[in-house]
C-alpha cells in the first residue's frame, strides 16, 4: 500500500472544492504589464506597490556587487563572517525606520520566526491578532508560548484578554501593521496605550506598511507617530523594497540579542550580496524621494473610488491592498480566471488564506499603474461582475 496515498485524496478534496491553488508561470521582471503563461497581461498581483522590484539602479548595484562579492555568502554569518554590505544595508535601514539598529534576515518569514521564539517561551502569554500573518502564527508556534488570539483591530476585546489572564512571566502584543488580505491598519495607538498599563511587550509586523504608510513610505509608526513606542518591528524588504528578505527593527541591544538567539541568523545562510546591494539602492531611492509612494497613493484613491463607484464591495481596505469581496471561492476562482481571459492578471483569494465564504479578488496596486490602465480594467471588471451576477 502506497503510504501517501492521503496526499492524492487531500490533493482531490482541495480541487473539488475550488479551493486549490494554481501557480502560473511568470516571463521576464515584475512591472505593470508582465508576461504570464505566455500571456502579457496587466499584473495586479503584485507586492511591487514602487516599481522597486525592476529598478535600474537596483539592478546595477546587484551586479556590481557579484563582481565584488560573489553569488554566495559561503555559510552563516556567524561562522564565515558577514560582509560590510549586509551591515550597510542595516544602518540604512534603522535610518529609514527611524529605529537604533535593525538585523537582516533571509526573508520577512524568517525574521518572525527568529524574534518571537527568541523573546517569549513556555511561561509567557502573547496576544495575538486573530488575522495575523501565518508566520507570526508559526513564529508564536515555535515559541511555545500560550497565545491567546483577540478579535481582529479590536483593542476592547485585547484589554478584556489582558486583564483575565493575570499573571504571568512575559506579555508580548503582537499584530500585523497592514493586513495583508483586508487592507486595513492596525489600531497601533490604542494598542501601545494597552501595552503601556501592563507591560506588555509590543511587535508590529510592517510588511505591508513600508514604503506605504508614513512620511515617504517609513511605515505604521511614522504614520502614528509613535517613534520609539514600539518595542519590535517586523520589515520584508520582498514588498516595497522590491527585492528579497526580512528585517527586525528596533533597539541596538534587540538586535545584538538577536545575534546570539535568532536561530535563523545563527543557522541559515544569509541574503547574498547582490540582494543587499539592490535592497541599499531601493533604501537610498526611497530616502530620497517620496514620488513613487506619492504616485501609489494616487493610484489607489483613482481605483477604489471608481470600483466603489461602480458597486462594488472592497470591505475595509484603508491602504493599496484592495479586496473586492465576491463571497464563494469556486466564483472567486472564475472571476479570476475571466480577467485573466481579458488580460488582467488578478489572483482569487480563498479559504485557508481568509474565513470560509469571504473569498476575494485581491487587487494590489502599484505605482507603475497608469490610470488610463487602470481605467480599461474597472471597465472589464464591471462587465465580469454583471456577467456573474456579483453586481
Ligand atoms: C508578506 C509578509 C511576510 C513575509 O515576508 P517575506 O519577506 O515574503 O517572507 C511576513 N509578514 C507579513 C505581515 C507579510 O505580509
Amino acid at each position: 500500500m502506497d503510504k501517501l496515498n492521503f496526499i492524492g485524496e487531500e490533493l482531490n478534496r482541495l480541487e473539488e472544492s475550488g479551493l486549490s491553488v494554481h501557480v502560473r508561470t511568470v516571463d521576464g521582471p515584475q512591472d505593470a504589464w508582465i508576461t504570464v503563461d505566455g500571456r502579457k497581461v496587466f499584473n495586479l498581483c503584485s507586492n511591487n506597490y514602487l516599481g522597486l522590484a525592476n529598478d535600474r539602479q537596483s539592478k546595477s548595484a546587484s551586479q556590481q556587487a557579484i563582481e565584488s562579492f560573489g553569488v554566495g555568502p559561503a555559510a552563516v554569518r556567524t561562522i564565515a563572517g558577514t560582509t560590510a554590505l549586509h551591515k550597510k544595508l542595516e544602518q540604512k535601514l534603522a535610518c529609514f525606520k527611524e529605529v537604533e539598529s535593525t538585523l537582516s534576515f533571509q526573508s520577512g518569514f524568517c525574521a518572525n520566526l527568529a524574534v518571537i521564539p527568541a523573546i517569549v517561551g513556555r511561561e509567557d502569554v502573547v496576544f495575538s491578532d486573530e488575522l495575523n500573518h501565518a508566520s507570526i502564527i508559526d513564529g508564536c508556534r515555535l515559541s511555545n508560548a500560550r497565545v491567546i488570539r483577540y478579535e481582529h483591530g479590536n483593542p476592547d476585546d485585547l484589554r478584556g484578554k489582558i486583564l483575565s489572564e493575570g499573571s504571568v512571566r512575559r506579555r508580548m502584543i503582537i499584530t500585523d501593521g497592514v493586513f495583508s488580505m483586508e487592507g486595513d491598519i492596525a489600531p497601533l495607538p490604542e494598542i501601545v496605550k494597552i501595552a503601556e498599563t501592563c507591560e506588555a511587550i509590543t511587535m508590529v509586523d510592517d510588511a505591508h506598511g513600508e514604503g506605504v504608510l508614513g512620511r515617504g513610505g517609513r511605515g505604521i509608526v511614522n504614520h502614528f507617530n509613535l517613534q520609539g513606542k514600539v518595542d519590535i518591528e517586523v520589515g520584508t524588504l520582498s514588498k516595497a523594497f522590491g527585492v528579497v528578505g526580512g528585517y527586525v527593527a528596533g533597539s541596538k541591544r534587540l538586535c545584538d540579542y538577536l545575534v546570539q538567539k535568532g536561530r535563523p541568523f545563527l543557522f541559515s545562510s544569509a541574503l547574498t550580496a547582490a540582494d543587499v546591494a539592490a535592497c541599499i539602492a531601493s533604501v537610498d531611492k526611497l530616502t530620497a524621494s517620496d514620488n513613487m509612494v506619492k504616485q501609489l497613493w494616487e493610484n489607489t484613491g483613482f481605483f477604489q473610488e471608481r470600483m466603489k463607484r461602480t458597486g462594488f464591495n472592497l470591505g475595509n481596505t484603508k491602504t493599496p491592498i484592495t479586496p473586492v469581496m465576491i463571497g464563494d471561492a469556486a466564483l472567486a476562482k472564475d472571476f479570476s480566471q475571466k480577467l485573466f481571459d481579458v488580460g488582467i492578471f488578478a489572483q482569487a483569494i480563498g479559504y485557508p488564506t481568509v474565513p470560509k465564504g469571504r473569498a476575494r479578488i485581491r487587487v494590489m496596486l502599484s505605482a507603475t499603474h497608469s490610470q488610463k490602465d487602470l481605467t480599461w480594467a474597472i471597465g472589464h471588471f464591471e462587465n465580469i461582475g454583471k456577467e456573474l451576477r456579483v453586481l
